[in-house]
């Protein structure tokens, strides 16, 4: 089922087009399809650059996806623009899906990478409508442990990430 777009975000205000299909495609990709209109998603957003569906089977009512039309695996993959479209369609969403399941808050986050649990290989950012008492946990439950990490260690890790920053 496909539905009308609703809306767009406001950074994005004049983007709502037919996009031509993006050159960067996988012929093999889930969400290429979806976005190719070769397998049906519940569409609730979509503008040049992205696209959002309800995820088909949802961690809770309201899951919803978000993302870019262009084929990127992952983060590493994807140039900023792409995400930064990604992140404004997300913002604009948020509370939309929040409204539509009269959420109380949400989970919004991405699997980047096989490691990290991301099936589709093809960037999504996840929306997932949360609710007091849902038995759903925070991100730190991820984790049963925690590494023991010394104050040299952190310092080091920090000047690498922050190395040509
Ligand atoms: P990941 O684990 O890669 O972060 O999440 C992939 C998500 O895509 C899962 O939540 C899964 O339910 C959803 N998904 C997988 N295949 C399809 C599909 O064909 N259609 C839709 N709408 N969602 C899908
Ligand atoms: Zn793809």
């Amino acid at each position: 089922m496909r539905v009308t777009a609703r809306g767009h975000p406001p950074a994005a205000g004049n983007l709502l087009t037919l996009a031509p299909r993006p050159p960067s495609m996988s012929d093999d990709c889930i969400f290429c399809s979806i976005v190719d209109g070769d397998i049906p998603a519940r569409v609730v957003y979509e503008d040049a650059d992205t696209i959002a569906f309800l995820d088909a089977n949802p961690l809770a009512r309201g899951h919803t996806l978000v993302i870019p039309k262009e084929h990127y695996e992952d983060f590493e993959a994807m140039p900023p623009e792409p995400g930064e479209m990604v992140m404004a369609a997300l913002h604009y969403l948020t509370p939309k899906v929040e409204d539509a399941v009269d959420a109380e808050a949400t989970t919004v986050a991405f699997n980047n990478g096989e490691a990290a649990g991301q099936e589709v290989p093809h960037v999504h950012g996840h929306i997932v409508p949360r609710f007091e008492g849902d038995g759903g946990r925070p991100m730190h439950a991820l984790f049963d442990s925690r590494p023991d990490v010394s104050d040299d260690e952190l310092d080091d890790i920090a000047e690498r990430i922050g190395a040509d920053a």
